[in-house]
């Protein structure tokens, strides 16, 4: 957008100017937004260059320009000249214009920047920061063997429609971030890591879902509405249809209740 404010104020300063003129630019998105008024980002810059050529056309009854879209600048008389004025100038401040010869708006330092875009910017840069980090965690390890979607389009798309206690369950245990003894035991939160009704025991979440007899009834229930799936923890972790089931589960046995209370059913 710069570029073609800079060529209309070429075509403004000329003494003698010849019509039919061309400016030709490789960048399609700056053409359009030329053309037209648009509220975005360096919405300035296009209304510039619009009154800039406005201007022009006020005093030029002869008033013939045409903006070209020209990809790579191939074949476009003046290209040459302008490559070696755009790398003399890039040599440094002392090689490029005067700063009064250029436009008032450009003559302070960088042009301001868009929140909107600098906003966009800082998360693709958290997004690809993330993307190179997560995989070398130990929670992603773990959370591929149960949900290899985890966590993201359609993993986020499915959660959405739980409450905030059931995809935290779901993350709890994905996770194994569960609060059971031998979690709580590292975490030094509790004395011992076994199971508080079978001695010897480590409470682990596949203790406590498919081995302790103390869930034995809610166990049969959960293994009636799913059959030889209920035992498998990938199943009860990522089947929508399971679920409803797991939490039917964990709000029955009460054992995590405390931490997070009980747990809404999602509506189906
Ligand atoms: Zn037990």
């Amino acid at each position: 957008m710069v570029g073609l404010t800079l060529a209309a104020k070429l075509i403004a300063t000329e003494q003698q100017i010849e019509f039919p003129l061309s400016i030709s630019i490789d960048n399609q998105a700056a053409i359009v937004s030329g053309e037209r008024f648009h509220s975005g980002p360096g919405a300035y810059l296009s209304l510039k260059f619009q009154k800039l050529l406005r201007a022009v056309k006020w005093s030029n009854p002869h008033y013939d320009i045409t903006v070209r879209w020209v990809p790579g600048h191939e074949g476009v008389h003046g290209n040459e000249e302008v490559d070696k004025a755009a790398k003399v100038a890039a040599e440094g401040l002392h090689r490029s214009s005067p700063r009064a010869s250029l436009p008032k708006y450009l003559r302070n330092g960088p042009l301001p920047l868009s929140i909107a875009a600098l906003k966009q910017a800082h998360r693709a840069q958290i997004q690809a920061r993330w993307t190179r980090i997560w995989p070398s965690s130990p929670r992603f390890q773990r959370l591929q063997e149960i949900e290899p979607n985890a966590p993201n389009r359609s993993f986020l798309k499915l959660t959405a429609q739980y409450s905030k206690r059931l995809t935290s369950l779901i993350i709890s245990l994905c996770t194994r971030h569960i609060p059971l003894n031998q979690h709580l035991h590292r975490l030094t939160k509790v004395d011992s890591p076994h199971c508080p009704h079978c001695p010897q025991t480590e409470e682990t979440i596949h203790h406590y879902l498919f081995a302790c007899p103390q869930y034995q009834r809610e166990r049969h229930i959960l293994s009636c509405a799913l059959g030889r799936k209920s035992t498998s923890l990938p199943h009860l972790l990522a089947a929508s249809e399971a679920i409803p089931h797991l939490a039917r589960f964990v709000n029955a046995t009460r054992c995590m209740k405390p931490m997070l209370g009980e747990i809404s059913l999602p509506s189906t």
